[in-house]
């Protein structure tokens, strides 16, 4: 049987915080029921006929923690009932401190989620303040330690870099605090400032100066080293794990396997074409704009996301996969590029793979541009 990744999209959050352009929409709490309940329905109609089979769950937002703990049991019981899931089914939930309970805690291990992914992104206060937060640096400091305390054993956390008020020294301290917790996973995102949203404006208007990338490329060094010696290996750009806690889910987006997207906005993959849910709740509720956007993907566009997506992993691309997936041959399809860049010392071909040096993955963005055909 062929088990497929499935991502559930939970679009709510207490507040918007000030960096954030995802959709997720803030003061919709009479949204929640009905929003589960059209989530029932479509994952019901994955459930009819043959029913599907998953191995990778993972519900994210938004935050799906703001849900009751009765809507995240009714949420599990749907996945479980219409997907078929394999024995060591990686199934994850984000959530965020200052929405946690014990009640729904408990509802998570009873509904067979099995890892927790924190949104900590740091443990300063008044960067959390300056970033729109909900939460203190204490808080999320407990969050984690409940987590564990409830029986979770898989917990990741999400860390920013170049927060607004952020310095290096800040920074070091946060990755040493997030070190030092019960968690097997970190991941650590640069942040980006999205147009639109109110920190923009902050950055535009002068309020905080612009962040220096010289300085974020030096933490981003710093961050592989320091993680590596509390045992945590860099897997992709911006993910770190203990070993075998790497995420199983976000490995089929970087290697481009299938997956099945549910809820507003959500989208999906097939291999070979890319569909999306409509963004809008009401539209989503009322049962309309499933599947709405379509995009058919061809052979060069599956090629050069296969490359861009694959090479972000510290183990590459495999030239076994590539001829398997498009019966062409790497090494040809790319010849100029390879010819340019193998040489330069930012990528090497080892082990039947094709890979980022460390060096290239200090400045990855434009390597992995040079693949798109
Ligand atoms: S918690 Fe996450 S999804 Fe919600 S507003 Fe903040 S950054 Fe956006």
């Amino acid at each position: 049987m062929g088990y497929t990744g499935l991502y559930i999209h939970i679009p709510f959050c207490v507040r918007k915080c000030a960096y954030c352009d995802f959709t997720s929409y803030a003061g919709r709490e009479s949204m929640f029921e009905p929003y589960i309940g059209a989530l029932e329905r479509e994952l019901g109609s994955y459930g009819a006929g043959d029913g599907a089979a998953a191995d990778t769950v993972f519900i994210g937002g938004g935050t799906p923690s703001v849900l009751s703990a009765e809507l995240i049991s009714r949420l599990c019981k749907s996945v479980r009932t219409n997907f078929e899931l394999a024995e060591r089914t990686e199934w994850s939930m984000e959530v965020n401190p200052g929405t946690v309970t014990e009640e729904k805690l408990n509802a998570m291990l009873e509904g067979g989620i099995n890892r927790v992914s924190v949104g900590v992104q740091s443990f300063c206060d008044a960067e959390l303040r300056a970033a729109g937060r909900i939460h203190s640096a204490q808080e999320a400091y407990n969050t984690v330690l409940g987590l564990r305390a409830a029986g979770f054993e898989n917990i990741s956390i999400d860390l920013m870099a170049s927060l607004p008020l952020q310095t290096a020294e800040s920074f070091k301290k946060t990755l040493g605090t997030a070190a030092e917790l019960p968690v097997r996973h970190i991941s650590v995102y640069s942040l980006i400032i999205e147009d639109g949203t109110p920190l923009k404006e902050k950055y535009d208007s002068g309020e905080y100066p612009e962040p220096d990338e010289d300085e974020d490329r030096e933490l981003y060094r710093y961050t592989g080293e320091f993680l590596a010696g509390r045992g945590f290996e860099r897997y992709e750009i911006s993910n770190y794990a203990a070993p075998g806690y790497e995420s199983r889910h976000n490995i089929k987006y970087w290697e481009c396997t299938p997956y099945i997207g549910a809820g507003a906005a959500a989208h999906s993959y097939t291999g070979s074409e890319r569909y999306f849910n409509t963004p809008s709740l009401e539209e989503y509720i009322s049962g309309g704009g499933r599947r709405m956007g379509l995009e058919r993907l061809s052979e060069n566009d599956r090629m050069s996301e296969f490359m861009m997506m694959g090479l972000r992993m510290t183990a590459g691309v495999s030239y076994a996969e590539f001829m398997r997936r498009f019966g062409r041959d790497l090494r040809s399809v790319y010849a100029r590029e390879l010819e340019r860049l193998v040489p330069t010392g930012l990528l090497e071909e080892r082990g039947g793979r094709l890979r980022l040096t460390p060096r290239g993955l200090d400045v990855a963005n434009p390597v992995m541009c040079e693949f798109m055909l």
